[in-house]
This record gives structure tokens, C-alpha cells and sequence, in this order.
């Protein structure tokens, strides 16, 4: 470490803070006469940075610098004896800051080769930077090695050798202190992601990679979310791999009952995309003894890396890495996409982030006071309209495309972000990826930045290429989220139909294309269906709540827009009660494979009304005037919603689709749109592409009381 001219005399001052290029603001411990004002100079390293003015504010002196200030170089200011070291803190937050030091190169964090690698760090308020290196993960005999600084507040250092399998981390002196951080832009991290590795990830691909898939249109999208540890972590599912990224690889699992699981359980669902909560490292689970504690990682620590307890072993830095590309590869040879659930708003501890160590106050947002801002309800929101934190964000997800081949990205809390952020992602994927899926949570939180400018809903028609989880239909269909007791369509509110009629002709009234439209009536968060029916009917019969979920999930099958099911959902999937399971034991969050052996009919029947849903194109119009030209509404009596989907025969087999959802508790008698042989896909029993029976010469037709009926001609 440089000793430069420190001086130690400091009572005077409290505080001296950069906050503009040319501002700083002085805050002393006892008043400061006027006529003494001109006493006041700045040094850095030797030299003097001249001072236009001095200005008295309230509680605060504010001094204007002649020159913008030197950034990168140590200042003290100085008052006859006494002197302080200036701390760049708001200035940080300027546009001047954002605009001097955006750096656009592709070479942040270590760039591997086996003759050299090279370290790049992004930190231009710290006026001194090293790298300090490990043989291995566990030692603390180290080599440290000063970084060069270059414009732009980058700071670089080239090893010569191959370095494959060596640890580092970052120190920067910032403000005073030196800073310890992990490299943000680490591929490889050690366990509970203490140190980065250097690795190669050429050495990551699985034998067959990347795997060639069928195409598909976007509206064809069928989603199906599912927690890595959830899904394989039950007792007879007859998967090895419990709880790990390699469980979900396992082929041709059965139960005791010889019933599929796994991989191939999800492949007969007739899915075509799984998503994946979290599967970057998260701080929530001790990779050391992960059995020990649970979460469903919106905790992020690393973007770059996968999370270590789902890898066999969290000590290898290649582990993980190389088992969840295995899982992307076992997913795309039974042809099921993937789609990751990313957690750009905010990040795990802020003050303990890697992002705070290396340019403090930089990267999270703050209110026009300066405190934090917490949109996101867990303590801080990513600043993602600076451009640094935008460029990162649009690398990370540009290098999971490309290294891990993924197939989409769920944003989670997305209005949080900012839309010019969402729009720079959705650019950068549809290059690398044509087709990719791209979804988020659009919720308007009061998070420090204005609200056109958040990536909500309200901004869909700015997003076109960005699907929205559809809140107003959900709660619609089951009574609000927010709300135990409340009642929507299929618990007992005849007052929704109008929601319900927007969602199930795809929500034309909130997006610019029905792909924007999520539909889903449950997901890993909030209450499962059958928990909010158990709330919401009490006293209900078991017989009468299996028919009233089922008719909610027929009801987001056959919508138009894309449907999105949690694991699960098929079988009537409880969490006892447990409203937000993030933390909760396994046996709350696992995907019971026993529920599922017992309620196989609707496993049969979520199943059969996915296969009539992909065999017929009508049911995925990627267009709003291909929806009103040929949707119609069909008249009912209250408490149903009836349509027919007309002229559709150059979409499938069938040219008149019917589709009826009655909620009410009576049987119903709806008149058809014409008298004909009406073929039955769909009843209070069964649904299946093949017809499971004719309605010869019928003008109309009965709806059992709780159901959904489908008839084609
Ligand atoms: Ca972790």
C-alpha cells in the first residue's frame, strides 16, 4: 500500500464528500468563522486542485472546484491544521459520473487463455487496486499483484502462465479503506461463493452440445415452473440426484407405482417450457451443509455463477457449472425449453455486495435524500439505469444465452427495473437467440425512480417482446392474491365476468400482442390454488374444490396468450396453508410425487387439455386481429363464460371450437352457434384430443355445474 501524505489532525472536520465533479460538500464539527473560509485548499498527491468558491449552506459548506476533480487521485482538505480526506459519495450518482466512466468493453472479470489471463475491474473511485491470488479455494497463503489503472476507471493486470483452477479476488482502496470483493463478472466461484476461479469454459460443455430443437412459435409457449431442490427432493420418486441441478438430468424415473417422475414426467405433460426459479448463486443456503436450511434463492449473490448447493460438489468451481448445463442439455433432447428466473432488482445484503465494495454507493438506488431505496420490500433496489449497471445486466443475460444456450428469462420484480434496461435485453437476446422468451413480473413498486420510466405493465406497449404475469385475470378467476377470503370466478363471484371474458380472449386491453399476456392462476408464490379454495370456501367439499381448480386451470389452458402453470398445479399442489414458502422445510415446497399418484385423473386431465390446446392453432392466435376475427362470445346465463372460435379450419382439424366455463353451481343449457354432430374434447370428467363423444344433430348442449366443456365441429 502507497503511503501518501496522510495527515492525522482531523477534529475539525467531520466529513468531506465529493458530490458533484466540482462540488464538494464539508461538514465540521464546530462553526467556522466566514473570514477564515479562504483558509480552506485541497491537495492531491503534492499538487493543489484550485477552489472557485465557498459557499455557507445551512448545516454544510460547499465548495466549487475551478476543474472537475481529479477522480482516481487521493485529496485531502485541508484548514490550517487540520485535514480530512475527501470521499467521493453522491457524485457517484451524476450523469457527468455515469457519462466520464462508462466503460463499453467486453473483457470485465478474468479472461481466460492457457498462456495468460487477464483481470479487468470496473472501479473508478478507488485510487488504488490489487488482485490478489490463491493456489486453491481453502488457503490463505496468497500473491498480490498491483492493477494498472487505465481510462475510464478500469483497472487490469495480465498473468502469464496457465492459471486454470487458481482463486482470486479484487481489493480496491476506496474513500480511505481498503475493500475486499469477489469479481462480479466471476464464471466460477468457490463455496458459498467466497472466491472466484479462474477456469475455462470450454472445459463446461456436456459430450452433445448445444442440442438442436424443433421450432416453435412463440405463441405456442406453454410454461411450467418448477424449483430445482422441489422437484427432486421427494422420498420414492426413484431419483438419485435429490435436490441437484444432475436430478433433473435422471431419464426414465419411475415411482414405486411405476408412474414416470422427473425429467420424463414433465416431457408426458406436453410442456414446452420449463422455468426454473433461481439457479444463480444465492447467499440464503450454506453451500456446506445445504440440507440444512431451504430457500427459493431470490437472493442473489453471483449472476455469473450457478448456485452451489444444487451442484455434487459446491467446492469445485466447475461443478456447478458443468451439472446445470447438463440439465439445460437433458431438458433440450426431450425438447423442453428453458427459461431462468433472474433477480436483477436487487441483490442479497447490499452493504456486503460485491458491487458496494468495489464502487460504493454506485450501483444501488437512492432516494433524493440519499437513503436507500426499497421498492422491492428487502432492502434495496439495483440502480439498473446507470449505464454500468445496465451494461452488466445486459452481459450477464447475453452470456447465459450464449454459454448456457438457455431459451428464456423470467425478470423477477421487473418494474423495478427500468424500461430502457428491458429494451437493451430484449435487443441483445433476440440477436444471439431469435424466438427467445422473455417474461417478468411488471408490479409497480415504490421503488426511487419515475414511474414511466419503471418496467411495469402500465409500459407493456414499450416492451413488446416482454410477457407480463396478468394479475387482473388471475385474481379474476380466484379471488385476490392479497385477500384469503376473497372470492373470483370459480369460488363463488359472479361479478368478475368481464375480467374473465379480457383474459380468456388474451388480454387485449393491457398488451400489443397476446405473447405479452402470462396467464396463470398460480405460483411459487402466494397461496396455491387449492390453499386460496380451502381459504376461500370453508367448509367446502373436497369432491366440489377438485372442480372448481380444475375449472380455473381450464379456464388459463384455453385462454388465448400463454399459460403458465406452477409444478404441480395438475395434481392440486398444497403447501399446507403456508402462504410464502420461501424459507419453509422441504416437505412443504417438495412436488408431492404421492399427491400425484393420487389424483392422476387430473394429471390425465391437465394433460389432455394441453395436447388439444398444441393440436390446434387456433387456441394460439400471436395476434390480436387474428383473435377478434375469429372469437365470438357466446350468450349465457350468469355466472358463465362461453365462446366460440369460428372458421379456424385452416388452423387444425376442427372449424368451429366451442368453449364453455360454467362456474355456476347449477347445470347449464348454452345454445350452440349452429345444429350439427358436435364432437365432446372436454367435460366435467375427462379432456382428451380424442373426442370422447359425438352430440348428434345438437343445437345446444348441458355444462355440469363447476366445469369446462369443449365441443368442435
Ligand atoms: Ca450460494
Amino acid at each position: 500500500m502507497k503511503q501518501k501524505n496522510r495527515w492525522s489532525v482531523n477534529y475539525l472536520f467531520k466529513k468531506a464528500e465529493l458530490i458533484q465533479m466540482n462540488s464538494i460538500k464539508v461538514t465540521f464539527n464546530c462553526v467556522v468563522r466566514a473570514e477564515d473560509l479562504p483558509k480552506l485548499h485541497i491537495l492531491s498527491e503534492g499538487s493543489t486542485v484550485n477552489i472557485k468558491e465557498v459557499k455557507a449552506g445551512k448545516e454544510h459548506l460547499y465548495i466549487t472546484l475551478v476543474n472537475p476533480y481529479p477522480i482516481g487521485k487521493e485529496c485531502y482538505l485541508l484548514y490550517g491544521e487540520s485535514s480530512c480526506l475527501i470521499e467521493l459519495t453522491d457524485v457517484v450518482r451524476t450523469k457527468a459520473f455515469d457519462q466520464l466512466f462508462y466503460y463499453d468493453g467486453e473483457d470485465l472479470g478474468a479472461v481466460y487463455s492457457e498462456n495468460q489471463t487477464t483481470f479487468t475491474c470496473w472501479a473508478p473511485t478507488a485510487i488504488e487496486a490489487r488482485l490478489v491470488l490463491y493456489k486453491n479455494w481453502f488457503t490463505e497463503e496468497k500473491e498480490i499483484f498491483s492493477f494498472r489503472r487505465e481510462d475510464r476507471g478500469i483497472w487490469r493486470f495480465s498473468l502469464e502462465g496457465d492459471r486454470n483452477l487458481e482463486w482470486y479476488h479484487f481489493e480496491v482502496l476506496v474513500n480511505g479503506a481498503w475493500n475486499v470483493a469477489v469479481d462480479p463478472y466471476a464464471r466460477f466461484v468457490s463455496v458459498n461463493g467466497e472466491r472466484a476461479m479462474i477456469g475455462n469454459m470450454e472445459e463446461t460443455n456436456p459430450t452433445h452440445w448445444p442440442i438442436a430443437l424443433n421450432n416453435i412459435s412463440k405463441s405456442e409457449t406453454i410454461i411450467y415452473e418448477l424449483h430445482i431442490r422441489d422437484f427432486t427432493i421427494g422420498k420414492n420418486n426413484g431419483i438419485r440426484h435429490k435436490g441437484l441441478f444432475l436430478g433433473l438430468t435422471e431419464n426414465e424415473t419411475v415411482d414405486k407405482e411405476g408412474r414416470e417422475t422427473g425429467l420424463t414426467y414433465i416431457r408426458q405433460l406436453g410442456v414446452t417450457h420449463i422455468e426454473l426459479l433461481p439457479v444463480n448463486d444465492y447467499g440464503s443456503v450454506d453451500e456446506s451443509n445445504c440440507w440444512d436450511s431451504y430457500n427459493w434463492g431470490y437472493d442473489p449473490i453471483h449472476y455469473y455463477a450457478p448456485e452451489g448447493s444444487y451442484a455434487t460438489d459446491p467446492y469445485n468451481g466447475y461443478s456447478r457449472v458443468n451439472e446445470l448445463k447438463q440439465l439445460i442439455a437433458a431438458c433440450h433432447r426431450q425438447q423442453l425449453r428453458v427459461i431462468l428466473d433472474v433477480v436483477f432488482n436487487h441483490i442479497y445484503i447490499w452493504e456486503l455486495s460485491h458491487f458496494e465494495k468495489l464502487v460504493p454507493g454506485y450501483f444501488f438506488r437512492h432516494d433524493e435524500n440519499g437513503n436507500i431505496s426499497n421498492g422491492t420490500g428487502v432492502g434495496n433496489d439495483l440502480a439498473t439505469e446507470r449505464q454500468m449497471v445496465q451494461k452488466y445486466i445486459v452481459d450477464c443475460v447475453c452470456f447465459w444465452v450464449k454459454e448456457y444456450n438457455i431459451d428464456g428469462l423470467r425478470f423477477d420484480l421487473m418494474g423495478i427495473l427500468d424500461v430502457k434496461t428491458m429494451q437493451k435485453v430484449a435487443t441483445a437476446v433476440e440477436r444471439i437467440k431469435p424466438g427467445f422468451f422473455l417474461l417478468g413480473e411488471g408490479w409497480d413498486l415504490p421503488t426511487a425512480l419515475a414511474e414511466n420510466k419503471r418496467a411495469t405493465m402500465r409500459q407493456a406497449k414499450e416492451l413488446p417482446t416482454i410477457g407480463f404475469f396478468q394479475d387482473q385475470f388471475r385474481d379474476a378467476i380466484k379471488g385476490s392474491t392479497f385477500h384469503e377470503t376473497n372470492q373470483g370466478f370459480c369460488n363463488g363471484n359472479g361479478t368478475v365476468l368481464s375480467q374473465i371474458m379480457g383474459g380468456v380472449s388474451g388480454s387485449e386491453h393491457l398488451f400489443l400482442t397476446p405473447q405479452q399476456a402470462i396467464h396463470y392462476v398460480e405460483s411459487h408464490d402466494n397461496h396455491t390454488l387449492w390453499d386460496k379454495l380451502t381459504l376461500s370456501l370453508p367448509g367446502e367439499t373436497n369432491v366440489l374444490k377438485k372442480k372448481r381448480h380444475r375449472l380455473a386451470t381450464s379456464i388459463v389452458l384455453l385462454a388465448q396468450g400463454i399459460p403458465f402453470l406452477h409444478a404441480g398445479q395438475e395434481f392440486f399442489r398444497t403447501k399446507y396453508g403456508v402462504e410464502n414458502s420461501y424459507n419453509s422445510p422441504d416437505w412443504i415446497n417438495q412436488f408431492d410425487w404421492e399427491r400425484r399418484g393420487k389424483f392422476e385423473d387430473t394429471v390425465e386431465f391437465v394433460k389432455g387439455l394441453i395436447s388439444i390446446r398444441r393440436s390446434h392453432r387456433a387456441f394460439t392466435f400471436s395476434t390480436y386481429s387474428q383473435i377478434n376475427k375469429h372469437f365470438k362470445w357466446i350468450e349465457t346465463s350468469a355466472h358463465c363464460v362461453a365462446y366460440e372460435l369460428h372458421q379456424v379450419g385452416e388452423f387444425g382439424t376442427w372449424d368451429r371450437v366451442v368453449v364453455i366455463h360454467n362456474a355456476s353451481i347449477e347445470k347449464q343449457g348454452i345454445r350452440l352457434p349452429l345444429e350439427g354432430d358436435w364432437k365432446v374434447l372436454v367435460d366435467e370428467h375427462q379432456a382428451s384430443l380424442i373426442p370422447l363423444y359425438t352430440l348428434y344433430n345438437a343445437g345446444s348442449v348441458k355444462v355440469a355445474a363447476f366445469s369446462t366443456l369443449v365441443c368442435v365441429v
